[in-house]
């Protein structure tokens, strides 16, 4: 029912088939079944943020398949910022700190590129923000509530099932939005859905490795990634140095002590740590 009338004002105010934002992750794939069973004209798209897990990539990209196969269209956007191609990597010397809670600027440049002037389904869910805020992870971008943005792929509890975006010229539906974690564990269930394999390696969330907002479970995420952390650290380097070089005040004298910083793991800068990784 939310679908169909999602694809209505989809039809009726853009003349397009409804976008279907596509994450790789379990609240995304619900939606896409919903919108396969329901019959519904739609397209599928996917921001590959280029912190994605190998296996979410692999994943998405034979769901693509799949659902070419049955003629959707599926589009996998890269990010550009600028004008010009542009990456996790790129974005952290070039906005001179990593992204924390309070900045996300990765996520409107990586992860909201698409959808302007156009219908969007998200898969969003407002007891994921509540988990959040259970878990003291804040979720606001400002101490004044009134204030604050809300991103489209936001999980907040102030999500609605119908919403606006007046500066893209978007709307967004999102129609498991008052589901619960237990209506999504049934619906998995239920209808069979093959879900990313890093649910099946005690991935509780399978969105960028390192993403700020999943706090302290990073560690198991580079843990398993350790390239990705070397790509951070890297970036942090560089970071360090173009701080340095327009003559920024800055406590970090290395990558690793901006690493440290940013995983909150109190180890302070300069300091060697048990496991030396100081010394690299
Ligand atoms: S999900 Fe996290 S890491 Fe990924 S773009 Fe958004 S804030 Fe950045």
């Amino acid at each position: 029912m939310r679908l169909r009338e999602g694809a209505e004002i989809s039809k009726y105010y853009y003349g397009k088939p409804l976008m279907l934002c596509y994450s790789g992750g379990k609240d995304s794939e619900i939606i896409l079944d919903l919108a396969l069973k329901s019959g519904i004209d739609f397209e599928v798209q996917h921001s590959h943020t280029t912190v994605d897990a190998p296996e979410t990539v692999y994943h998405i990209r034979n769901k693509f398949k799949k659902l070419e196969s049955k003629g959707i269209k599926c589009n996998i956007d890269m990010p550009r910022y600028k004008g010009k191609p542009t990456s996790m990597w790129s974005l952290i010397p070039l906005k001179g700190m990593p992204p924390t809670r309070l900045v996300r600027y990765c996520c409107s440049i990586l992860k909201e590129i698409a959808g302007a002037n156009r219908a969007i389904i998200t898969g969003v869910r407002r007891a994921e923000s509540f988990k959040r805020q259970s878990r003291g992870i804040l979720e606001t971008y400002s101490s004044n509530k009134s204030d604050r943005i809300i991103l489209n792929n936001d999980n907040d509890d102030k999500r609605r099932i119908i919403e606006h975006c007046q500066l893209q010229g978007k709307t967004i539906i999102n129609p498991i939005c008052d589901w619960t974690d237990d209506d999504v564990k049934e619906y998995v269930q239920q209808e069979h859905i093959t879900l990313n394999p890093l649910y099946s390696c005690e991935f509780s969330r399978v969105g960028c490795i390192g993403c700020p907002m999943a706090g302290k479970k990073r560690f198991a995420e580079f843990a398993r990634y350790p390239k990705y952390r070397d790509l951070y650290i890297r970036a942090f380097d560089e970071l360090v140095q173009v701080r340095k070089r327009n003559g920024k005040a800055t406590q970090w004298l290395s990558g690793i002590d901006v690493y440290h910083w940013w995983m909150e793991d109190n180890v302070l800068p300069g300091q060697l740590t048990i496991d030396g990784e100081n010394d690299w």
